[in-house]
């Protein structure tokens, strides 16, 4: 089950996010769903050939530099039989542009470091 966090900034600015896995997460028709052809032929390669042990896709944070806002983004992990891995990562849901990863969250109005509360659950 995934998390709802709200963020939220002295400046006043806010946003939800849904971060971590749904119970679709580990459905491959999920992984057809949220990554384009050309993101997941890898993935689709190696799934194929059963070389996949097992995957799974969670929402990460993100932040969109064409947008200018924060986000999450799907993000697939794959284990392979011969113990490598394989990631893929979602591009912006609004713009289509590739985003960058975020550790710590912080504010794109002001870039102060976000508040960070967990609010609900998401299937
Ligand atoms: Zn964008
Ligand atoms: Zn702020």
């Amino acid at each position: 089950m995934g998390e709802i966090y709200k963020v939220s900034c002295q400046c006043g600015y806010e946003k939800e996010l849904k971060l971590g896995g749904g119970l679709a997460s580990l459905n491959i028709r999920t992984v057809r769903r949220l990554f384009s052809d050309e993101k997941r032929a890898a993935f689709e390669a190696y799934y194929q050939s059963k070389e996949v042990q097992s995957f799974v896709v969670e929402n990460e944070p993100a932040y969109c530099d064409a947008c200018r806002e924060i986000m999450t983004v799907p993000v697939l992990r794959a284990r392979l039989v011969h113990g490598e891995g394989l990631e893929i990562i979602g591009d912006c849901p609004d713009c289509g542009q590739k985003v960058q990863r975020l550790k710590d969250l912080s504010c794109p109005l002001c870039h102060k470091a976000l508040k960070q509360e967990i609010i609900g659950h998401w299937d």
